[in-house]
């Protein structure tokens, strides 16, 4: 059966007044990115949703792109929305921005939940076969008090409430589609707190799944601690790997090379289906080796007219895709050249800037070395240029 099309709507709207000073929570850092790009990525690496649409606020654009950067071009995602006054007002937005091309499910979910795990989202998604929608939830534990003062160190307990069939909602919401959006028009006007109250209001039948203790809101200033040591634990169950490459293309008459990106002014230029990119080539298959994704060839067969003299940046760029569809990321790449001339030093650090753009990631995180071999072998006889290559890669396990 094919499975239902499905988009997830992430809310990031919002001014976050509650988590102080800094800009909205959901650009801030966590760890080596910004909040929404971790939200962003667990759905668009998940299997089960086919598309996401980022609702944000009209103020927002340059810190969007920021945050996003490395993850703009996933072919997932949708531009992003503006969104409205209130959350609601936003998933509203959001929701009859997709009705042209309704999907059969849309998840909705709150950037602020940058640990939303993928088996949380596929139970959302499978209870949409028998309910209007689902949400994850977690059933209430603590005893619950209700205060006759709302805040502060003046209040006193003026009832315990049963906590019998009490759950906590989390995001994401799923619902079927078109229900959702009629629930969301019908509700306009009326302050609802989350998007299960808008399909109960219209009378859907709506699921509670298990969700996750880890699937915190980040709210307050204080929260970002708490999530810091989240996703130190979820950097530590990564598991790194190591891939190695090695690729030759002999010299023919011509006026220049291509290593690693940089044209370079030669005497010869190098033979090969493609532009003859040794250095990348050799990268590419580090980065497939590391995900066991096989090499070039079988990307890019050399049989396929369509490959001919193409950029080797386009192997680049599907190898990275590859790693990202995983959610993974490129530590650090080691590529080294192996030829009597041209000279590589001079063009070292646009080559590692050409590598960097492509992979997204820092030129510091890429190392570009060079090497002779004394005049031996075919290397030494200049009869072509050899590139050896390493990557490492974390991975989610
Ligand atoms: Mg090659």
């Amino acid at each position: 059966m094919k499975k239902p099309e499905t988009i997830a709507i992430i809310v990031a709207a919002g001014r976050g007044a509650r988590a102080g000073a800094g800009g909205p929570k959901q650009y801030r850092a966590l760890g080596e990115r910004a909040v929404i790009a971790w939200t962003a990525e667990a759905f668009l690496t998940h299997d089960d949703i086919d598309a996401v649409r980022i609702i944000i606020h009209r103020d927002d654009h340059d810190a969007y792109e920021a945050a996003m950067d490395g993850l703009l071009a996933h072919p997932k995602l949708l531009p992003p929305v503006d969104g409205g006054a209130q959350r609601q007002d936003s998933v509203r937005i959001g929701v009859e921005s997709l009705a042209a091309n309704a999907p059969a499910y849309v998840l909705i979910h709150d950037a602020a939940r940058p640990f939303i795990d993928a088996p949380s989202i596929a139970r959302v998604i499978a209870a949409l076969q028998t309910h209007d929608g689902a949400i994850a939830a977690l059933p209430m534990h603590d005893t619950i008090k209700r205060a006759d003062r709302h805040a502060g160190a003046d209040a006193v307990i003026d009832a315990t409430v049963p906590r019998d069939g009490l759950w906590r909602a989390q995001t994401p919401q799923g619902f079927h589609f078109d229900k959702i959006l009629s629930a969301h028009r019908a509700a306009q006007g009326e302050v609802l707190t989350d998007d299960a109250a808008v399909a109960e209001a219209a009378q859907m039948r709506v699921a509670l799944v298990a969700g996750s203790p880890d699937n915190m809101k980040i709210t307050q200033a204080e929260d970002f601690g708490m999530a810091e040591i989240l996703l130190r634990r979820k950097v530590n169950e990564m598991e790194y790997r190591t891939g190695h490459g090695y690729d030759v293309h002999t010299f023919e008459d011509g006026a220049a090379v291509i290593l690693c990106g940089v044209e370079i002014p030669h005497d010869k230029k190098l033979k090969g289906h493609s532009d003859a990119d040794a250095g990348m080539h050799a990268l590419t298959d580090a980065i497939l080796g590391a995900i066991g994704e096989g090499d070039i060839g079988d990307h890019f067969p050399p049989s396929d007219p369509q490959w001919k003299g193409a950029p080797s940046r386009i192997f680049l760029t599907k190898a990275h895709e590859l790693v990202a569809a995983r959610a993974g990321r490129i530590i650090h790449c080691d590529v080294t050249l192996i030829c009597e001339a041209p000279k590589i030093g001079p063009h070292r650090e646009k080559m590692r800037a050409a590598l960097g753009e492509i992979l997204q990631i820092e030129p510091s995180r890429i190392s570009v070395k060079a090497t002779t071999t004394e005049q031996l072998g075919f290397t030494g006889r200049r009869e072509g240029i050899a590139a050896m290559a390493t990557a490492t890669i974390a991975l989610p396990q």
